[in-house]
């Protein structure tokens, strides 16, 4: 399969394979002008099947927030053709406006107008825990 070669952009690569469109959804990509490709079910020695995201131009990406969807994904910064900056994602240790407390005791359900925090207490789970009520919220079928 040929996509055509970027120039500038970036290539979010490592996408579990399956979690590519939803990035593509979380992200907004459909609103962009530039070229954006989505490939679904690339081969890959180190996964088996990846997904990946081409995108024609240099966006802002929140990394904290890919990294918190799927923290295997790879960010190449393409430009002039080259590589330019190669990122690995890892799980933030702390993501706001992400999740939401689902403790009906938390103090976020009876003050909505505050914002929703948690942080990383486990990362080989993937728990992160409320940082006003403790409460636990695992990320596996995001
Ligand atoms: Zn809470």
């Amino acid at each position: 399969m040929i996509i055509g070669q970027i120039k500038n952009g970036i290539v979010i690569d490592h996408i579990s394979a399956g979690k590519g469109m939803y990035i593509y959804n979380v992200l907004g990509l459909d609103k962009l002008d530039c070229t954006v490709a989505m490939i679904k079910n690339a081969d890959s020695t180190k996964m088996g099947k990846k997904d990946i995201i081409k995108i024609g131009e240099v966006i802002d990406l929140d990394f904290d927030l890919l990294g918190f969807i799927d923290p295997g994904i790879t960010v190449n910064m393409i430009e002039n053709g080259r590589l330019a900056k190669r990122e690995r994602l890892t799980l933030p240790e702390r993501v706001s406006g992400i999740i939401r407390c689902k403790n009906p005791r938390c103090i976020t359900s009876v003050e909505p107008e505050l914002k929703q925090e948690f942080r990383l207490s486990d990362s080989e789970k993937r728990i992160y825990r409320c940082i006003y009520c403790e409460h636990a919220a695992q990320i596996e079928n995001i």
